[in-house]
């Protein structure tokens, strides 16, 4: 940290993202992405987009936000598009949460949102779960917070049913309660189409996951206009051409092969629902899994050492040290070939001890 480090974020904790090693070819199975290529139009979508690039990008990504309300079943002043759905997190903890409003979330979850709540200041009020990681919707009536839930959560990959959702959007009229979708498109179900009778209920989905598009860093937020002119006036004050050109074509593109992003997500749900059989199979305890990762632990491995000796076999997955999940691993799911690989070498491992 240098002197010149402004006192308001001298002590911030910082966001630490998965690896993403250059060291030797792995099999990556640590930060979720999809093990499938952009669909072709996709990428001829880049290359046309990219012949403009000494042009700025459309600032109100029109084009996208229309393709975007169709597949979502909403109108296009529903939309933000945004540069990965991280960058509409930090601008809902901004429009949304200040000192008299705290940010409630699950003490498991995704390790941003406290780093989000430090970054701007804000009280976060961490919930516990629920023995086997479960999130109880109970816990999260009448908080007078803003409300931030992964459904599925992460890394825990459990998911809440609609009517919870509901419920928790339901009793805190006077708050904004964001669903964090960014592992739905795996076998949970969506709350868009809550935020037509909850104009407090702000959905956000990447297609980091989903739309092999990690890389084109694109999300969205899907809220009641209100929330949606919130936010908007957010990313004008701080960065008006969020989602460049390229990365509107994808995903414009992209939401026109909708179908061929959501074969690839029954591939992977079914890899997963394969994997944590055979992970169970050799003893470990898998969690309920509706996301494209799976979180499991062995009582004979901790979790550390299962994670270092899958790393020396060119496997990485993702360990986690905080106490509560140190036992366990992420393991997210590729395709069904990459998953035997995976348990094969969990089978060596075992058998090595
Ligand atoms: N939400 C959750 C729950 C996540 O796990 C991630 C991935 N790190 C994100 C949001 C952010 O995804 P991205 O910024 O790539 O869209």
């Amino acid at each position: 940290m240098s002197e010149y480090r402004s006192s308001r974020f001298a002590g911030i904790d910082v966001y630490v993202p998965g690896e993403q090693p250059r060291d030797r070819k792995y099999l990556k199975l640590n930060t979720n992405e999809s093990p499938y290529p952009p669909s072709p139009a996709v990428l001829e979508a880049v290359r046309e987009a990219s012949r403009g690039l000494n042009l700025y990008c459309d600032p109100t990504a029109l084009t996208l936000r229309r393709a975007a309300a169709e597949v979502y079943g909403v109108e296009p002043e529903w939309v933000l598009p945004v540069n990965g759905s991280d960058e509409i997190l930090n601008f809902a903890f901004m429009a949304f949460c200040d000192r008299d409003i705290p940010a409630a979330f699950p003490d498991i979850s995704y390790s941003f949102y406290p780093v989000l709540a430090g970054l701007h200041g804000v009280r976060a009020v961490e919930v516990p779960l629920r023995p086997g990681f479960i999130i109880d919707y109970r816990d999260y009536l009448g908080l007078n917070c803003t409300i931030v839930i992964a459904n599925p959560n992460a890394p825990t990959g459990t998911a809440l049913e609609l009517s919870d959702i509901e419920a928790i959007a339901a009793s805190n009229p006077k708050n904004v309660v964001v669903i964090d979708e960014a592992y739905v498109d795996f076998g949970a179900k969506s709350a868009i189409s809550l935020t037509k009778r909850y104009k407090n209920l702000l959905v956000t989905r990447t297609f980091s996951k989903s739309h092999s598009l990690a890389g084109g860093r694109l999300g969205f937020g899907i809220a009641d206009p209100g929330l949606i002119a919130d936010l908007t006036a957010i990313k004008d004050c701080t960065n008006p051409y969020n989602v460049n050109a390229m990365t509107q074509a994808a995903g414009t593109a992209a939401f026109r092969d909708n179908e061929y992003y959501m074969e690839n997500c029954r591939a992977v749900a079914d890899a997963r629902d394969y994997a944590a059989g055979a992970l169970r199979d050799l003893g470990f305890e898998v969690t309920p899994s509706k996301a494209n990762f799976l979180f499991a632990r062995h009582p004979s491995v901790p979790g550390g050492e299962l994670y270092k000796l899958l790393r020396e076999r060119g496997i990485l997955v993702r360990h986690f040290s905080s106490p509560a999940i140190a036992d366990y691993n992420r393991i997210s799911v590729g395709t069904m070939e990459q998953m035997k690989s995976l348990t094969g070498r969990v089978e060596e491992i075992l058998a090595s001890l």
